[in-house]
Parts: C-alpha cells; structure tokens; sequence
C-alpha cells in the first residue's frame, strides 16, 4: 500500500492531447505554440477541478520542451521535460493566491520573475485563485505584467473571473474552462479502470461523475474511494451507497405513481427515501431534476442537454415518453413551488407529501369539484401510438397498458373532432388520442384522459353498445340512424335523476340539476331554469354529457335541453340551520322554551 498512488495524480495528464474534456481550448494552446506566437500573460477561467493547473503546467512544459513532437507534444525525454515531470525544474513557480494574497507574496514573486531561466527559454509563474489577491498586491503586481521579462510567461487562473479588475482582464488572453460532460468522465473513468484492473459498470460510472459536478479531480477521488470500498468491482449499487446518491431508480418508480395517478404508491415511496435517511428538500430537487432530464430527453433537439452516460440516457428517452411535455411544466412547478415553500413550512414532510399528491393529479381524469380545473389536457403520451389526425377508430388497439378500454365507437365521417394538443409528426411523443365529445368513457379509471374541450364529466353506466349509439348522435351525415323514440316526461325525469344519483362526486353539476327540473316545451325540447349566468355556463360546460345521457336513456335523438335564467323575483332562500331555529321561535313560542329548558344548541 506504501506505493499506492491517488488517480487524481497518476492520471493527471501529461500532454494536451491527454486533457479531458477541453478539446478546442487545447488545441488553440498548441496552435499558438506551434506558431510561436505566445502572449506574456495568460488567464485560465472556469470552475474547479476542469484542468485549468494541469493545462498550465503542460504549457510551460511544452514551450521549454527541446524536442517538440511534430503533434505540438512535449517529448517527456529531454532534460527539462524530465525536470518538469520530476517536479524540479526552476522554470515553472506557481503561487497560490488563496493563501498568499499580500503584497510582500507578490514583492517576492516579482523578485524571481527577474531571473532568467537555466535551460529552456521561459519561466512560467502559475498564480491560482488570482481573484484572491488584495487590492495592494494587485497594483503591485500591474506593473510587472504590464512589462515583464521576455522570458516571462504569467498564466493567472481563477474559477471567478468576474472579480478579475479590468486593467488585469485587458492584458491578458483570456481561456474559458468548459465544465467536463458528464460522458467525457465516464470515458476517463473507464480508462482508468480497465488500467488499474477494476470493473466498473457503466451507471456506476455515471453516478461517480454526476456527484463530481463537473470536477475531474473530484472525479477521480470518488472513483478512489468507491473503487477501495467495492474491492475492485464498482457497481453501480455500491456506487449509490458509497455516495450516498439518491437511486434514480426511486426517481423512476415515482414517476409510474405520477402515471397511473396512484398517490399511495407515491407517498410510501417517499417514505422509503426518507428511511433511507435521505434529507426531503435533497429528494425534492432529485425529483425535479429528474423530471427536468425527462423532459429534455423527450425531444431529440435538447437531447444534448442530458448530462449522463449514453446508457442511462437510453432508459431517460424511452421513459420521457410516457408523457406530454405539458405534464413535465407542471410538475417542474409544483417541485419549484415546494422548494420555495419548503424553508419556511412548518411541517416540512407535509409540503412534500402535498406535492407529491398534486403531481399524481395532473393526470388524474376526475375534476375537482367545481369543474374548474386546469387539467382538461390529455398530458399523457404513449411512445408507439401511431399519429393519427382522427380520434382512434374502432378497430385501432389501444398501444398503452395504462390507457383505459373504450368502448369501440365507430366514428361516422363530418364529425367534428377535437383536436390533439400535440400536433406536429416531427415531435417524438405522440399525444394519446382524446376522445371525441359524443363517445363517453365506458367507466372512471385512474389516468383516464379528459377530453381537451372542457373539464368534462366522465359517464359511468353506459354499456358498449349505448356509448355506439351516442357517438351517432350528433352526427349530420347519418341522420337515418337517428333514434326517435317517443318518451314521457316521467322518463325523462326518471333519467335526469339516475344521472344525479350515477355522479354523486360531480357536486356541482349535481346541485344544479337537482334544483332545476326540466320543463317540457314540446315532445323533444325541455327547459330548465337556473339562478345566474354561472350556473348557465357550469350547465353547457357539461350539457353534452348530460343530454347524451339522456338521449340514450329515453332513445330519442332528437332530444334538446334549453337553459334559462330565472326572471324577476328573488330566488328561493337557502336557509342557515340558525335561520331555521329563528323563524321556528318566530313561530312558535314553545320552541324558544323548549331550547331554554333543555340548554339546546345547534350542533
Ligand atoms: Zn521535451
């Protein structure tokens, strides 16, 4: 063990074709050597661990090297290359300005810099952290870099260059670090594995370098220790324990949950995070940026914004594709929404538990009482479902193991059919089919689409063969099959009840019905007569619905139901219990005794 090596050192790179992930940047740096055109001061800008150190001592190499390769290299053989790689040579000072930022640090510097170099043609001084340097230091410093020895090469490198000052900025060439992809890791990783003879599955791999953030370095040593507790084979298990990283398998499982709107299922994997001792607001951001790479990995144009390994980015495609975008906008809402209000909840597993149960809403096909909600989109996608510009025909099996049976209503031709949100063929997803306004769904099943014109109602009882029929309703082009059917005022009044009593959740629609009994005008027209224009608008939001249902029920497609609002007169009064008890005192003067001897109250 004595001769055991950190990664992070025996890999650092050795040349600039060796630098991971900065492929243009040191490719310009060759350039400018190999054409001899190199400027005095150099700053290196980008965040930590990305190679900004190793690049800068490759440059200094490279310009002293006696042998250049014909790549722009430095050979590694001739004597300064030795001295460079043996650490000894006097050409290359570096001075970290995080811990030496006064101007005696800087005096000393400028004191070398006057030395000329003994073999080779540049000394190169490395100052890091050069953001940290005091006011003093830096305008003592100016002056040197403004005119330094010819053999002086000054490379600055900061991970802030925003507080770099401008006289600085102005003098030098500026080389901006990109963060190292996620994939570019991965790859070194499974350099440096199959080098030091260890396994290492590719999703551990990728959970090493996603908790690296874009850090080789990093990298590196996380790779050490997972690699020294997983005794040499890493997987991707040992990885997430080790770490300590939320299993994005979680992640997954959460998201069926949200697919077949199973809250339950949610709130008990949430508790499964949580007895793992993972913190809720960490597994709340989890969640959204996993929902954010769902999203990107959805469309083929922002695919490139995925910052995982070629495999797991596979699993993120075929998954995203189970929904519509718009889910992905609101659930990254709601997820902001708890994060926000997360800090200052004070019950915070609440927050998230609440969450959670809105996102398994979205695609929930009940509206909320009220009919108001915005969830009137179908927001599901289904990958392998063909496009189609008409509803789904009867003969078109339902791809999806999730979607609900429907009942095979033939479409007639004319009819007008609503819309798919998603519309152009060049999208990947592909929106399930909505179903047309006249066919109603044969039964309520979590994750039942709603129909994209309204918060529509969903109609229970009808069997296969009624929910056929209706869809012919409506229909102009086949008016020989119209049903015309002769029907009682009592029937129809009959059926207005049952779809009272078949919807007892859709209270609003309910209420109204119950208070406005349909008058008979002629055979086939009725009227009902509400309190106020809201009721009016509530009524025609579901006036579909209910009129089919009523048609079915009394065979009579010729069936209309006007809406009226009540004329002068006040409406009748909903009275409070405590106004029933006050005009019963009114009344009778025995109550009021009744209530006093007995200490009655309402309850
Ligand atoms: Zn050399």
């Amino acid at each position: 063990m004595s001769n055991y090596i950190v990664s992070a050192r025996k890999y650092r790179p050795e040349t600039f074709r060796s630098v991971v992930g900065q492929l243009s940047l040191t490719h310009t740096l060759k350039a400018a050597i190999d054409s001899q055109r190199l400027a005095h001061a150099y700053l290196f800008c980008g965040p930590r661990g990305v190679g900004k150190t190793t690049c800068a001592r490759i440059f200094a190499k490279t310009i002293n090297c006696l042998n250049p390769t014909a790549e722009g290299e430095a050979c590694n053989e001739c004597e300064s290359c030795r001295a460079f790689n043996e650490q000894r040579s006097y050409n290359i000072v570096e001075l970290d300005a995080a811990s030496n930022n006064s101007v005696d640090d800087i005096r000393t510097l400028i004191e070398q810099v006057q030395i000329p170099p003994q073999i080779g043609r540049y000394r190169v001084f490395i100052i890091d952290e050069v953001h940290m340097l005091s006011q003093a230091a830096f305008n003592a410093f100016l002056k040197t870099l403004e005119e330094p020895p010819a053999h002086a090469i000054f490379i600055l490198a900061t991970t802030e260059k925003q507080k770099i000052i401008p006289t600085i900025l102005s003098r030098c060439q500026i080389y901006d670090f990109a963060r190292i992809t996620i994939n570019d890791m991965v790859q070194q990783l499974q350099y440096i594995a199959s080098q030091e003879g260890i396994s290492a599955e590719p999703a551990a791999l990728n959970v090493i370098a996603q908790k690296a953030d874009g850090a080789m370095r990093d990298a590196l040593s996380i790779f050490d220790q997972v690699a020294a507790s997983s005794l040499g084979n890493i997987t991707y298990q040992s990885a997430i324990d080790n770490l300590n990283v939320l299993d994005h398998d979680y992640y997954f499982r959460l998201m069926e949950a949200f697919h077949t709107c199973n809250v339950p299922e949610a709130l008990l994997i949430y508790k499964e995070i949580r007895d793992h001792g993972f913190d809720s607001l960490f597994f709340i951001n989890g969640l959204a940026q996993h929902m954010r790479d769902m999203l990107v990995a959805l469309t083929p144009a922002t695919k490139s914004l995925l910052e995982m390994s070629d495999e797991v980015a596979q699993r993120f495609i075929v998954e995203s594709r189970k929904f519509h975008p718009k889910f992905y906008y609101r659930a990254l809402d709601l997820c902001n929404t708890c994060d926000v209000n997360y800090r200052t909840a004070t019950n915070k597993q609440f927050v998230v538990e609440l969450t959670l149960i809105k996102l398994c809403q979205i695609l929930d096909a009940t509206p909320p009482a009220g009919g108001g909600g915005g969830g009137n989109q179908p927001l599901k996608t289904v990958a392998a479902a063909p496009q189609q510009p008409q509803p789904a025909r009867a003969a078109t099996p339902q791809p999806s193991a999730t979607a609900s049976p429907r009942p095979a209503a033939p479409q007639p031709q004319g009819q007008v059919s609503p819309q798919p949100v998603v519309s152009t063929p060049a999208q990947p997803y592909v929106a399930q089919q909505p179903r047309p306004a006249a066919a109603p769904a044969p039964a309520y099943k979590p994750g039942t689409l709603r129909t994209p014109s309204s918060s529509r109602i969903m109609i229970n009882a009808q069997p296969p063969q009624q929910a056929a029929s209706a869809s012919d309703a409506d229909s102009s082009a086949s008016s020989a099959h119209r049903r015309t059917a002769a029907f009682s005022e009592q029937q129809l009044l009959a059926a207005w009840q049952r779809f009272i009593d078949e919807h007892p959740h859709e209270k609003v629609i309910v209420n109204t019905m119950r208070m406005s009994q349909p008058a008979r005008v002629n055979d086939t027209l009725y009227e009902i007569t509400v309190e106020n224009q809201g009721q009016v608008e509530f009524f025609n939001t579901h006036r579909t619905e209910i009129v089919e249902f009523l048609r079915n029920a009394v065979k009579n497609d010729m069936l209309a139901i006007n809406v009226n609002i009540r004329q002068g007169g006040p409406a009748p009064k909903i009275w409070s219990p405590r106004e029933v008890v006050d005009d019963m005192c009114k009344q009778n003067e025995a109550v009021v005794t009744l209530i006093r001897d007995f200490e009655l109250g309402i309850a």
